[in-house]
């Protein structure tokens, strides 16, 4: 028997289609939890519930969500309760990087990246700490990044975003202790997902010399700590940032 089972519990994840969020909604639904998984267009939601309902065998329903739109993050947890009347672990992993030195910023750029990455995840606590109290608790994971404990250059904006995901994490943590549940946060170092795909040879090569463990991350790697935030191996973890980040910061 496997040590983590999460038959019978309600997950969401966000931006589930691709990357780390499509890992870690896999590797839940091969772990037994129903998912609820968010996506930007209906034909996404669609295919992305059905891939995991028929190559893992379990429940899972697919919803619409800009997660810029509090009314449409309202909406995943509307869905949630609608279709199996619980919530248990909630992954606001949507999330989005543009990169710009200090002195060449978009507001665009600024608002865009604060209401993803910032509001969203906001909203969605919101949501999911209304639904998990009346299920008696749950596990809120965000993910963040390094870049939000230690910045970067031409990552003000980003850093920014994440920072305010970690200080949020911390804050909920304290608050939503005592209703049992429990937030927490993943710092992912250098990850092999599309989010990276843009950077140069050079970039990357001085990126993964950083690196004390000399590999990229995998997107697996990242939903394997998430797993374990998921599930009552750590029933007495919250307000924490877990680098998962192959030895980056040290
Ligand atoms: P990807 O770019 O591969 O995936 C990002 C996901 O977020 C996509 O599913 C995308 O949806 C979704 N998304 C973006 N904007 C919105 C929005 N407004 N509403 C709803 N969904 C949205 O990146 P990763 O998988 O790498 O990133 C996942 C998370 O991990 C992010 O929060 C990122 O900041 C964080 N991270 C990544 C690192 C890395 O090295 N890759 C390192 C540290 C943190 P769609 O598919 O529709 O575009």
């Amino acid at each position: 028997m496997s040590l983590i089972d999460l038959t019978g519990r309600v997950a969401v994840v966000t931006g589930a289609r691709r990357g780390i969020g499509l890992a870690i909604a896999e590797i839940m639904a091969e772990h037994g939890a129903t998912l609820v998984v968010s996506t930007r267009t209906a034909e996404t939601a669609q295919a992305c519930a059905e891939a995991l309902a028929s190559n893992f065998g379990i429940q899972a329903h697919g919803v619409v969500a800009d997660v810029r739109n509090s009314a449409e993050v309202s909406g995943i947890f509307k869905a949630a309760f609608a279709q199996f009347k619980r919530l248990d672990i909630v992954v606001n992993n949507a999330g989005i990087l543009g990169d710009g030195l200090l002195g060449m910023i978009p507001d665009a750029l600024v608002q865009d990246t604060l209401a993803t990455n910032v509001s969203g995840v906001i909203h969605a606590m919101q949501g999911a700490a209304r639904l998990m109290r009346r299920s008696g608790g749950g596990s809120i994971i965000n993910i963040a990044s390094i870049i939000g404990t230690r910045g970067n250059v031409g990552q003000v904006v980003y850093s920014a975003s994440k920072s305010a995901v970690i200080g949020a994490t911390r804050s909920a943590a304290k608050e939503l202790a005592a209703a049992n549940i429990r937030v927490n946060a993943l710092a992912p170092g250098y990850i092999q997902t599309d989010m990276i795909a843009h950077l140069s040879p050079e970039i990357h090569a001085e990126r993964l010399a950083s690196i004390a463990m000399k590999r990229i991350g995998q997107a697996r790697d990242v939903a394997r700590v998430a797993l374990f935030l998921a599930s009552d191996l750590s029933v007495y973890v919250t307000g924490q940032v877990i680098g998962v980040d192959g030895g980056m910061v040290i």
